[in-house]
């Protein structure tokens, strides 16, 4: 049995998993739970997913040799372009798949939450796309402070529902989006955006998003003669881009990979999002893992300065990685991760989402050997980001 990279057949990676779920909402889950591996498998399933991926998408998206940036650090530094992806960012690979599943089992509606609106506007562009009715779930923060992607999701038909419960972000969001599954469940398919959620949400999605691995091991071989970078970098909010990145090198211990999470304003600071520095294990959204809590395991408030990585914890299979050490975490400050964001501007003329900016400011943490090669996961663009960007400028 694997269980670095495949949950149990409970869902379990490691101590960290499972589906701790209202009855109400049990249905749902088995149904999706009974049929995705097999549903994912078939030919159909493939052929409508890949071409999407290549025609819509505009997969594979580029792993580019970074020279300037590489030339600072002594290393050759890959990108992995997930920026260029239709929409803006990697969840795009996501809500295709989970869209193409649901029509499969015959739904008529999907909802999803949303933080920085970057899921939101994936989902509500594949239910355009299939011609299915759409309704995301936004904290009321995050619809003032992301106000372009809500008028993107609109532009795409999409109805946005304002959360005005708890602390009005991701978090509540998502609580939210859970309760409107409850009560609407036999037609409805709930998109989450990460891999997060009960089993089998984190594996599913995982799975859609190792197309990002499966492209790179392909771009390095044809462009170095092998298969292996030194090093394979990626952000963490819930952890899908890194679970997407880190899928197919798991196995390869020659291969370390690394996580940055939001630090905030500080590890110390009370304003932060680094999970598996401050949190502790539990159940948030409907699985074990780790989130930051108080001594009675109320969820903190999480900080960070990029909404995507704004959520209080990480996936399960990524708490797994983090229990047995086969992923090593960075934690990355907002200032760190601004100047870092900035440095990629000048130095490569590419804007990168401050999300993806943390991946970028480990490199000034970890100890670089000299040629090595590194592959950063670009996991979006910057675009969203010009206000927080110039605020600091
Ligand atoms: C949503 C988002 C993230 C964080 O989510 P993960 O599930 O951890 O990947 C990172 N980068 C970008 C650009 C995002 O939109």
């Amino acid at each position: 049995m694997e269980t670095k990279l495949k949950p149990d057949e409970r869902g379990y990676f490691g101590s960290f998993g499972g589906a701790f779920i209202p009855e109400m909402m049990q249905a749902n889950v088995t149904e999706l739970r009974e049929n995705y591996k097999q549903i994912m498998a078939s030919d159909e399933f493939r052929q409508e997913f890949e071409k999407l991926l290549s025609d819509y998408v505009g997969r594979p998206s580029p792993l580019y040799l970074a020279t300037r940036l590489s030339d600072k650090y002594g290393a050759h530094i890959y990108l992995k372009r997930e920026d260029l992806n239709h929409t803006g960012s990697h969840k795009i690979n996501n809500a295709l798949g989970q869209i193409i599943l649901a029509k499969k089992l015959g739904k008529k509606k999907i909802i999803a939450e949303t933080g920085a609106g970057q899921h939101g506007v994936a989902t509500a562009t594949a239910c355009a796309l299939m011609g299915i009715e759409c309704v995301v779930f936004m904290g009321e923060i995050d619809v003032a402070r992301q106000a372009p992607n809500v008028g993107r999701m609109k532009m795409l038909g999409a109805t946005v529902v304002p959360v005005s419960s708890g602390s009005k972000t991701l978090k509540d969001a998502t609580n939210e989006a859970m309760r409107y599954w409850i009560s609407n469940p036999f037609d409805t398919h709930y998109i989450i955006g990460s891999v997060v959620g009960p089993h089998p949400y984190p594996d599913m999605v995982a799975r859609f998003q190792s197309v990002i691995s499966e492209e790179i091991r392909k771009q390095l071989k044809e462009k170095t003669g092998t298969e292996f970078p030194d090093r394979v970098i990626a952000c963490v909010g819930g952890g899908s881009n890194a679970s997407g990145a880190f899928f197919h090198f798991i196995e390869d211990e020659q291969v370390e990979l690394i996580a940055a999470e939001a630090a905030g304003k500080g590890l110390e600071s009370g304003f932060t999002a680094a999970a598996t520095f401050k949190g502790k294990s539990g159940i948030l959204h409907g699985s074990k893992t780790l989130f930051m809590q108080t001594d009675d395991g109320q969820v903190v408030e999480p900080h960070s300065i990029s909404a995507g990585l704004d959520y209080p914890g990480i996936g399960p299979a990524l708490a797994h990685w983090f229990e047995s050490g086969r992923v090593k975490y960075e934690a990355v400050t907002d200032e760190e991760a601004m100047t870092a964001g900035k440095e990629l501007c000048l130095l490569e003329g590419i804007i990168p989402a401050v999300e993806s900016a943390h991946a970028l400011a480990t490199l000034d943490k970890i100890n670089i050997r000299p040629g090595e090669t590194i592959v950063i996961n670009l996991s979006g663009r910057g675009d969203k980001d010009l206000e927080t960007y110039l605020e600091r400028l």
